[in-house]
């Protein structure tokens, strides 16, 4: 595995790799088994296999999440190095910056209800970022979790509207053994409360009503920002001690 930091050297690289089917996966590191299912794929799936840590500060709604956000980049390392990489690009704020962030994507309807509704200007700076990394790896494939489920289905209709030349593939939710969604926040709960997390999942995926689902979880003392069903799925976001959790089900 190759790791680049310099986005110049990066693109003299992208231009010797012009016969090859590319497969790219961006992350914000702190890897866990389900960042590592979409790398898995995407090295099955591509002669190529381009994965990214950035942690992006604009996608980060409040400056402590962003302080806070854990970063492993020598454990992550050595998680990609079981899987067929090729490529680790690691670029600087500053060089995926250079335009001060006076460029931005702005979608002005599905990124304003449910997680844009409680974290303004997340999905801009979401998409602003996932522009800018399609378009320095400009890769035939990149793959994004469904856990993120809003984010995928905004960045499909970026990458249609703007007519980029990628397939976007959803890839299905790694979860723990209590059914708890993989995320680099779960580190974060202390071992009482990642025991009562798994109820979220629990309760999301259970036959009662959404309002039903809401009562039991504020019984339970999360604080529940939204449960809806829309897209065919079930979706919600929840805090638990501190720690905001998202998940999705199919219906
Ligand atoms: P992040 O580092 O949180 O930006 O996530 C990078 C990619 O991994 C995104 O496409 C996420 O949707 C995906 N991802 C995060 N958690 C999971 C999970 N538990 N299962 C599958 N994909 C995930």
């Amino acid at each position: 595995m190759n790791i680049v930091t310099d986005l110049q050297e990066w693109l003299a690289i992208r231009n010797t790799l012009q016969h090859k089917s590319i497969g790219f996966v961006p992350t914000m590191g702190n890897l866990h088994a389900g960042h590592l299912s979409l790398c898995e794929r995407a090295a099955a799936e591509n002669d190529i296999t381009v994965v990214s840590i950035f942690v992006n500060p604009t996608q980060f709604n409040e400056t402590n999440d962003f302080a806070n956000y854990p970063r492993t980049l020598l454990e992550d390392q050595e998680s990609l190095a079981k899987f067929n990489i090729d490529y680790l690009l690691l670029p600087t704020q500053e060089s995926m910056y250079a335009d001060q962030y006076e460029i931005q994507v702005n979608e002005t309807s599905l990124s304003q209800i449910l997680e844009g509704e409680f974290r303004p200007g997340h999905f801009s700076g979401m998409l602003t970022v996932v522009l800018k990394l399609l378009n320095l790896v400009a890769p035939q494939h990149a793959y994004f979790g469904e856990k993120d489920y809003q984010q995928f289905l905004l960045i499909q209709k970026m990458v249609g509207a703007l007519f980029l030349p990628v397939k976007i593939i959803g890839c299905e939710t790694v979860r723990a053994r209590d059914g708890l969604a993989l995320s680099s926040r779960n580190s974060r709960l202390n071992e009482v409360a990642r025991e009562r997390a798994a109820a979220f999942p629990r309760l999301l995926s259970s036959d009662l009503t959404v309002s039903e689902i809401m009562n039991e979880l504020a019984k339970l003392e999360f604080k529940v920002e939204y449960i809806a069903e829309k897209w065919g799925r079930r979706l919600g976001a929840v805090w638990l001690d501190g720690v905001r959790l998202i998940d999705n089900v199919a219906i």
